[in-house]
This record gives structure tokens, sequence and C-alpha cells, in this order.
């Protein structure tokens, strides 16, 4: 049987630029380090999520839905990209937000408001535990929506990260590229990259850095990476198969845990605007750039090494942690 490419919409301007991170590189006396801005992916303000919102408003539109409910942190750029692309399709967005409602929203809070989506405030639960009792409400009032899971993170989702890998081939010759170092959370991305690089033969390394503690998950983080890569294979009639062995997911670099800025995510913050203009998250960005960098001064990476940082966005809570910076 043969692979089958699934249908997007187009919600972002890909493919998103590729820079070389050189006064960064030198003063780290490391590896050449790349970075593929896909904090530059055009829906409002950027972010790894629009790939996999492409692919799941087409599913949401193709099942005649109007509404899209999902689920994150108080700060999720997850959430923000679906507000975003919800207005720009003309559907209802519900998000499942954990905390406690504000008096004052700021960076990715207040672009959910901006793009008109409804606000659900869940305390404690951030990974959309209580969206099954708000889409019985949608449906009782008559509304036919889309549960878009957390993060965007399943088979649907992932293949967005699938095309990323492809899109990369177009741009680079990551023949030359030994590792990939990026941010990995609700396991998507991941997931994507790990089949992605499969189906194309390339021998680069992954490197997740894991974000978030997990603390309350049902199930292990790699254990559901895993899983979601395989079940990406199987939705596009592909019979790879993965195991633990494919997985390199770092936990070294959790801190205090999901959302809790230190030092690392401070200095890598820091150093990567003061040397390359750039501006990193201080969630996801900013911590897998720190551990990076940590791997770098560990020397875990040879100087001959060519290292792709696969920026994946949110630089709109940098404003709301700016008591943290
Ligand atoms: C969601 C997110 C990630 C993690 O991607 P997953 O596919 O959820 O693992 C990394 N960086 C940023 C900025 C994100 O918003």
């Amino acid at each position: 049987m043969s692979i089958t490419s699934p249908s997007k919409v187009n919600l972002g301007l890909f493919p998103t630029p590729i820079t070389k991170l050189s006064r960064l590189s030198a003063l780290l006396n490391g590896p050449q380090i790349f970075m593929k801005r896909d904090d530059l992916s055009g829906l409002a303000l950027g972010g790894n999520k629009t790939r996999k919102l492409e692919y799941l408003f087409h599913d949401a539109i193709t099942k005649g839905c109007d509404t899209v409910v999902t689920a994150g942190a108080e700060q999720s750029n997850h959430c923000r990209q679906t507000a975003a692309a919800a207005a720009l399709l003309h559907k209802g967005c519900h998000l499942v937000l954990g905390g406690e409602p504000r008096d004052r929203a700021n960076g990715n809070l207040l672009l959910d408001k901006l793009f008109g989506s409804r606000l659900h405030w869940c305390g404690a639960h951030r990974k959309g535990e209580d969206i099954p009792e708000i889409v019985e409400n949608l449906k009782r009032e008559g509304s036919q929506p889309y549960v878009i899971p957390y993060g965007g993170s399943n088979e649907i989702g992932a293949y967005g990260f699938v095309h990323a890998m492809a899109e990369l081939e177009m741009q680079l010759d990551t023949a030359a590229i030994t590792h990939i170092v990026f941010a990995s959370s609700s396991g998507g991305t991941h997931a994507g990259m790990m089949l992605g690089r499969v189906l194309l033969h390339k021998a680069y390394h992954l490197i997740g850095i894991n974000i978030d503690k997990g603390e309350n998950d049902a199930i292990p983080f790699d254990d559901f990476i895993i899983d979601l890569a395989n079940r990406t294979s199987l939705s596009i009639n592909s019979d790879q198969r993965f195991t633990t062995q494919d997985l390199v997911l770092n936990g070294d670099y959790v801190g205090e845990g999901y959302g809790v800025i230190g030092e690392l995510e401070r200095e890598a913050i820091s150093l990567t605007a003061e040397n390359e203009a750039i501006l990193l998250d201080p969630v996801y960005t900013g911590r897998a750039m720190g551990g990076l960098i940590d791997m770098i001064r560990g020397g875990e990476f040879s100087k001959s090494d060519r290292v792709l940082f696969w920026h994946t966005g949110g630089t709109p809570a940098l404003f709301a942690y700016a008591d943290a910076l």
C-alpha cells in the first residue's frame, strides 16, 4: 500500500526561514548552529502549532464542524494559534484554560481575546480534562464542535511535522546536519519529526528537550510520543513502526516544572537576544536553547557538528513573563 498525504488548509507562510547563528556558535566555541524559524510561521505571531492546525482545521471543515474546542495553559501558544486560525476560517473557538480568570490579559491571553475566542477557566486542569463537559453543552446548544487535543498532538496534527521535515529538505542540504534540537511537550512535533526523518531516510539525530515534568500524566511522555509516531505512521498507510529505542528525549532541563523560569532560561534568552537579535520564549524555546547551550558546554557536540535548533515559537509569552525575566 502506498503512503497517503493528508490534505490541509493554508494558515501560515511556509517555508519558514533558516538562519545561521554564527555569533552564538563562536561565543560557545561549539558546533555550527542553525535555526529553523517557525516563530515566523506567519499566523498571529507564529509558532509550531500552525503546522498542526493546517491539518486539524482541514479535518474539522471536512466533518462539517462550526466550532473548535481546545485546551492549554493560560499562556498557551497552541490556544492562541487555534483562536487565530478559527478567526481566519470563520469558526467559533472555545479555549479551555488552566488557571483562574484575570483582570488584565497579557501575552497570548490578550491575543486569545482579540481573536474573539470564548474562554473557560479550569483551575489546575490545563490539559483538556474539562473538554467533554464543554462539548456536551455546545452540542445541546445546537453547535457542531470539533475537539483539537491538547497541543494539537494527535495523528492528524503530528502529520504537520512529517510535512515540515520534507520542507526542510527543499531548503537545505540536510546531509550536512548532524542534529536537530527542539522543545518537546505535547509530543506532536517530536512524533512527526521522527516519522518524517525515517520516511526521508535521514541520518541526523533528533534531540527533544522535555519541557514539562508531566507529574499528572496518565501515560509516561516517552510512551505517548512513540505511540503517537506509530499512530501517525498507520494513518498514512506507512508500515514504519517505532520503539522506545528510537526516541531521544532529554529530561535534564525540566527544572522546577512547566512554565517556571530559572537561570537556564534567562541566560539562553539573553544570549540569543544579545548576540543574534532573536527572541526565544520563556516556557519552551528558552528552556530548549538553555539545554542545547548546556550540552555544548558539557562537550556533547564536536566543533564539526552542525546543529539545527528548531525555533518552535512562543514569543508573545515573553510579555506575560516580564517579571520573571
Ligand atoms: C507547543 C510548543 C512546543 C512543543 O511542541 P509539542 O508538539 O507540543 O511537543 C514547543 N515550543 C512552543 C513555543 C510551543 O508552543
